[in-house]
């Protein structure tokens, strides 16, 4: 079981928003939503988040380049934050691809709760390790 955490949820899809918020805070977790990486970017520097689900296709800036200015921002720091790749696309090579850019877990959708909770725990154990 995970600790109630504040969740940056960047996300295009409206639909999608709605699921994956629903499951959150059904799970305890309080949501903040943003609609692609620039956006995600300017709530990141604003407040203190303890976990980032982001998509990876989105406008503006994808999830991928969104994480990779998130490293970049943190390097010389003592923390890292969470990444869980929230993904429809499950192509060979795109955890990979996720991974590669920074992210620390992957998950896919249509979400199934128990993996995106699993991916979560993951990532947060990571960080930790890491940190
Ligand atoms: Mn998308």
């Amino acid at each position: 079981m995970l600790p109630p955490m504040q969740v940056l949820l960047v996300e295009d899809n409206l639909i999608n928003q709605k699921v994956a918020q629903k499951l959150l805070e059904r799970a305890g977790h309080t949501v903040t939503i943003a609609g692609n990486g620039r956006e995600a970017l300017t709530v990141l520097s604003d407040s203190v988040f303890d976990l980032v689900l982001m998509d990876v296709a989105m406008p503006e800036m994808d999830g991928l380049e969104a994480t990779q200015a998130i490293r970049l921002r943190e390097e010389g720091k003592p923390s890292r934050m969470p990444i869980v790749a929230f993904t429809a696309h499950a192509m060979v090579g795109d955890r990979e691809r996720c991974l590669a850019a920074g992210m620390d877990a992957y998950v896919t959708k249509p979400v199934q709760p128990p993996l995106l909770f699993q991916a979560m725990a993951d990532a947060l154990a990571l960080t930790r390790h890491a940190g």
